[in-house]
C-alpha cells in the first residue's frame, strides 16, 4: 500500500513526529505530547508507524472484547501506541473510563443490526449523549494521571457549540488538579444541550454564555492563546479534537464494531461515519492502516461538504464564515477539517516537507490546495488514490435528513438524531457499490436534537431515564459580553480563590 509503512528504526518504541516536521527524527514519546495540542512547527502529531496486527492478534482481540468486556479491549489496543505509562496503570485508566454505570450498557458501543448488511454502531451512551465521550472520557483519566504524576494543575479553557463541551465537562469534573472554562454562545445550543452543562454545580466547571456566535467563542479562546505568558501563568490547556490522545481512543470502537459485526476475521466491514472536522473518521483510517479488517470508509457531510468535494476533487477549500451554513447537524458545521492534515499526510507518503507547504503557507495564502500541487507521484491517479485508503463520500441536506429518519423509523422502528442521518442517507446511497457489511456510526442521542425529531417524526424522541428532568434542574452560568478582557478576569478570580 502506498503511504505505508513509514520511517523504522525506533527500536520498537512508540515515537511520535509532526506533519510539518522539517528533521523526521526529532521525535516525542506519547506523554510528551499528551497534553499539548499544535506541535511546536503547527504540525500534528503522528505515530511515526502504524504498528501492524496480525491474525493471531485479532483473534486475541475478539476474545478480549467477548470474555472480559470493552475496557480490556482497549487497554490492549492504545498499549500499541503507549509505552511510557505502566501497563497496569494503562490498564486502570481504561476500567475507570469505561464503565457501564457511565455508558448505561456493559457493551459500551452496542449495536443494532437492521439488516444483514446494515447496522447501526452506537457510539452515544455516554454521560452527554453523544460520541465525543468516547474519547473524552479517556482523555479525561489519561490527563489526571499525567497531571497527578508530574504534580500539576491545568485550566483548560475551550469553545464549543455543543457537544464538545458538555462531553469534555462531564470527563474532567471531579478530577484533581483541572478546571474547565467553557464559553458557548448564548442561546444558540439546543434546550437540552444547554441543560446538560448549565446543570452541572462544579466549583471546577465554570461555564460563560457569550453574547455572540460559536465563531466569537473561539476568537476569544484564540486570543487568550496567543498571550504566552498569561498561558504560563494560569496553566491554560486545551481538549481540542486534533488531541492525539482523542483519536486513539476512538480507534478501540472502530476495532470493537468490527468484532460485533463479524464471526472471524476474515471478514471485513465498511464503516459510514458523520464528518465535520475529521476526528472520527481519522481514527477509522487509523485502525485500516493497522490491519484492521476494514473495507470502506465512507465519509458522510451535510451541506457544509468541504472534504466531499476533496474526496471528488482533490481540490480542499476552506470555507469562510459566510459560506458556512448553520444546518440541523450543527455538529457537523465546519469551514475546515482540524483533523485533516493528518491523513493528507500519510496520503503523501508522509512527506512532511509538502504538508508543511500545503497547510502552512498556501492555505494561508491562496485559501485552498490542491493535492497535485504537492506531489504528484504519490496522488496519481487521484481516483485510485482514494480508493487506496479505502475512502467513498456524500452528502445530505435538512430534507434528506428528515426523510431518512422517517424512512428508519418506519422500516426499522430505530430513531436516530440528525447526524446519524446524514451517515445513514449516504450509506443507503452507496449501499450498491459497497461489497461488505456498513456499520453506520451514531454519534448522538435524539433526545439532544427534539426539534429536528420532531419536525421528521411529529414527536419528540423518548427521553433516556437518566436525563429526565434535566431541564428543570438549576442552572450556573456567567454571562458575559463578546470581549476578552471579562474571560481573563474570570480566570483570574478562579485561580486566585
Ligand atoms: C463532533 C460530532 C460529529 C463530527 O465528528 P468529527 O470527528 O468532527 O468528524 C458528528 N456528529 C456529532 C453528534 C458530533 O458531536
Amino acid at each position: 500500500m502506498k503511504g505505508a509503512p513509514f520511517a523504522t528504526g525506533y527500536d520498537g518504541a512508540m515515537r511520535y513526529v509532526s506533519t510539518r516536521a522539517q528533521d523526521p527524527t526529532q521525535t516525542a514519546s506519547f506523554t510528551e505530547i499528551l497534553l499539548e495540542g499544535l506541535a511546536p512547527d503547527g504540525g500534528l502529531y503522528l505515530p511515526a508507524e502504524y504498528p501492524q496486527v496480525d491474525r493471531a492478534t485479532l483473534d486475541d482481540w475478539r476474545t478480549t472484547l467477548n470474555t472480559q468486556g470493552y475496557a480490556a479491549l482497549a487497554h490492549k489496543v492504545v498499549s500499541l501506541y503507549i509505552d511510557d505509562i505502566p501497563g497496569s496503570d494503562l490498564l486502570g485508566i481504561c476500567q475507570r473510563a469505561y464503565t457501564e454505570e457511565k455508558f448505561g450498557t456493559p457493551d459500551i458501543v452496542p449495536t443494532t443490526r437492521l439488516s444483514n448488511d446494515l447496522f447501526i454502531g452506537h457510539l452515544s451512551n455516554g454521560p452527554s449523549a453523544a460520541f465525543k465521550d468516547m474519547a473524552m472520557q479517556l482523555l479525561g483519566e489519561l490527563f489526571a494521571y499525567e497531571l497527578g504524576r508530574q504534580g500539576r494543575s491545568l485550566n483548560i479553557l475551550g469553545a464549543t457549540s455543543g457537544d464538545t463541551g458538555s462531553s469534555a465537562e462531564y470527563a474532567m469534573m471531579g478530577k484533581p488538579g483541572v478546571r474547565v472554562f467553557m464559553l458557548t454562545p448564548a442561546g444558540r445550543m439546543t434546550p437540552f444541550q444547554q441543560a446538560q452543562m448549565f446543570s452541572i454545580q462544579d466549583p471546577a466547571i465554570i461555564n460563560m454564555a457569550v453574547d455572540g456566535v460559536f465563531d466569537d467563542c473561539q476568537d476569544i479562546v484564540k486570543s487568550i492563546g496567543q498571550d504566552a505568558a498569561f498561558k504560563a501563568k494560569y496553566s491554560i490547556g486545551a481538549v481540542n479534537s486534533i488531541n492525539w490522545a482523542r483519536v486513539l481512543a476512538q480507534v478501540v470502537y472502530y476495532v470493537a464494531l468490527w468484532i460485533r459485526c463479524t464471526d472471524e476475521a476474515t471478514q471485513k466491514v465498511s464503516f459510514s461515519v458523520p464528518t465535520g472536522n475529521f476526528g472520527n473518521i481519522l481514527a477509522g483510517h487509523v485502525a485500516r492502516m493497522m490491519g484492521v479488517p476494514i473495507d470502506r470508509l465512507i465519509l458522510a457531510t451535510n451541506e457544509n461538504n468541504v472534504l466531499e468535494d476533496f474526496f471528488k476533487t482533490g481540490l480542499y477549500k476552506v470555507r469562510s464564515r459566510e459560506e458556512t451554513w448553520a444546518t440541523s447537524s450543527p455538529s457537523m458545521d465546519i469551514s475546515k477539517a482540524s483533523n485533516f492534515e493528518r491523513f493528507v499526510c500519510d496520503m503523501l507518503g508522509r512527506d512532511t516537507a509538502t504538508t508543511a507547504k500545503l497547510f502552512g503557507p498556501t492555505l494561508s495564502k491562496a485559501g485552498s490546495f490542491h493535492i497535485s500541487e504537492g506531489d504528484t507521484q504519490n496522488v496519481q491517479p487521484w481516483e485510485e488514490t482514494v480508493g487506496t485508503y479505502g475512502f467513498m463520500t456524500g452528502s445530505s441536506t435538512h430534507a434528506d435528513r428528515i426523510a431518512t429518519i422517517q424512512e428508519i423509523h418506519t422500516n426499522f422502528g430505530v430513531t436516530i438524531d440528525p447526524h446519524t442521518a446524514d451517515a445513514m442517507r449516504v450509506a443507503l446511497n452507496q449501499h450498491k457499490h459497497v461489497k461488505t457489511p456498513i456499520v453506520v456510526l451514531e454519534t448522538a442521542l435524539p433526545v439532544k436534537f427534539q426539534e429536528t425529531i420532531v419536525e421528521a417524526l411529529g414527536a419528540p424522541p423518548v427521553t433516556p431515564a437518566r436525563f429526565e428532568g434535566i431541564e428543570d434542574r438549576p442552572r450556573t452560568v456567567i454571562n458575559i459580553d463578546n470581549d476578552p478582557h471579562q474571560v481573563r478576569a474570570i480566570i483570574e478570580k478562579t485561580c486566585a480563590r
